[in-house]
């Protein structure tokens, strides 16, 4: 496939500023983002060639050499010219990072200076139906890395310090020729920490962090639904190195429930009834999630027909009206019938002759057939 224009998959001028190019770049990202968009494969091939194009774009060497050669000048799939740049396999998340540091209030991925902000962590949170409609409060547990207690995060040993690490100099990032590009990349031996650790704690390794259960009491609101996403500021990852913990996104995932099935704020739930109720009308009684209520059924009703109860679905977790629950009914046909019943039926079957009034759409119907052969 070829590949589109890294300006017009960004959507900017040829000559965009380096800020034009970031806004645009979080626009898009924003709008495709993984999370954002669970099993979507179009958002995610949009996402990744979002990130590809400002990968490239953000770089100025990367930029010139785009500009002057295409995609040729920095694909090294494409052969030419850019074999040995050593940009290969993007890295989403340093990219991200970088454009996302304001967002997630502090440095992502290697920042300079060695503090790091934890991950951002996932938990899936199973719900009923009724939870999720009601709320609830929920208790959950998750492993998580949490600082250090032995070495407060430093990850050396009681009694020693960190020493500047000997292959950047303390920068946390090495520039590397290649080809006719410079390329920056993170310091190799203290991962872009600027230090290295001599002695390492025991109880971490050298890490500043442990893995630890963590309890967590997770309000849900009522309302939410399968894909809402609730954040707890601070509860992901620990940073290292004095850097700020990650946030934890709590995913709500809504179970199938054995009556209703729920589509935005309404309800749909299935309600069999005897022919006869059908046909001489009567009151029914329907389930809803506050209980039992009454149904009023007219004579003559079909199967299938939708009866809405109004604001007996769910109250949106963002406001707004309460939905509707529609309750279909299902007209049964009887089964087990006594000589007796039988007997009525027959008799009844002999009252109906070959009046059509008494059957609606089988009337249509057999008309319509009818002139399906005709036209033959
Ligand atoms: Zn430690
Ligand atoms: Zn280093």
């Amino acid at each position: 496939m070829a590949k589109r224009d890294y300006y017009e998959v960004l959507g900017v001028e040829r000559g965009a500023s380096e800020a034009d190019l970031k806004k645009a770049y979080r626009r898009l990202a924003m709008k495709y983002h993984p999370d954002r968009n669970p099993d979507d494969k179009e958002a995610e091939e949009k996402f990744k060639e979002a990130n590809e194009a400002y990968e490239i774009l953000s770089d100025a060497s990367k930029r010139t050499a785009y500009d002057q050669y295409g995609h040729a000048g920095v694909d090294p799939s494409m052969g030419a010219g850019a074999a040995g740049a050593g940009f290969g396999g993007s890295n989403f998340s340093d990219i991200f990072g970088d454009v996302f540091s304001d967002f997630f209030g502090g440095a992502r991925g290697n920042a300079r200076g060695g503090a790091q902000r934890g991950s951002d962590l996932r938990y899936t949170l199973e719900l009923d139906l009724e939870e999720a409609v009601r709320g609830t409060t929920v208790t959950i547990r998750i492993p998580t890395l949490v600082e250090c207690k032995t070495c407060s995060g430093s990850g050396a040993k009681k009694g020693s310090t960190p020493v500047t690490c000997t292959t950047c100099g303390g920068i946390g990032q090495v520039r590397m020729q290649q080809g006719f590009f410079s390329v920056q990349q993170t310091c190799p031996r203290c991962h872009g920490t600027g230090k290295m650790i001599t002695d390492p704690c025991p109880s971490c390794h050298g890490m500043g962090r442990v893995e630890e259960q963590k309890t967590l009491s997770v309000k849900v609101p009522p309302g939410v639904d399968t894909g809402d996403r609730i954040r707890l500021s601070g509860e992901g990852e620990a940073g290292s190195l004095g850097g700020p913990a990650g946030d934890l996104y709590v995913v709500v995932n809504v179970r199938e429930h054995p009556i209703f099935q729920r589509d935005g704020k309404n309800l749909y739930c299935d309600v069999p009834i005897s022919f006869v109720d059908a046909a001489l009308g009567g009151e029914l009684e329907v389930p809803t999630l506050d209980g039992r209520v009454k149904l009023k059924i007219p004579d003559g009703t079909q199967t299938g027909k939708l009866f809405r109860l109004r604001g007996k679905g769910v109250a949106p977790v963002r406001g707004g009206s309460p939905g509707d629950l529609m309750c279909r009914v299902m007209v049964e046909t009887p089964v087990n019938l006594s000589r007796r019943q039988r007997e009525l039926l027959e008799e009844f079957r002999n009252t109906l002759q070959s009046d059509s009034s008494h059957s609606p759409k089988a009337s249509g119907w057999f008309e319509g057939v009818k002139r399906f052969f005709e036209d033959l």
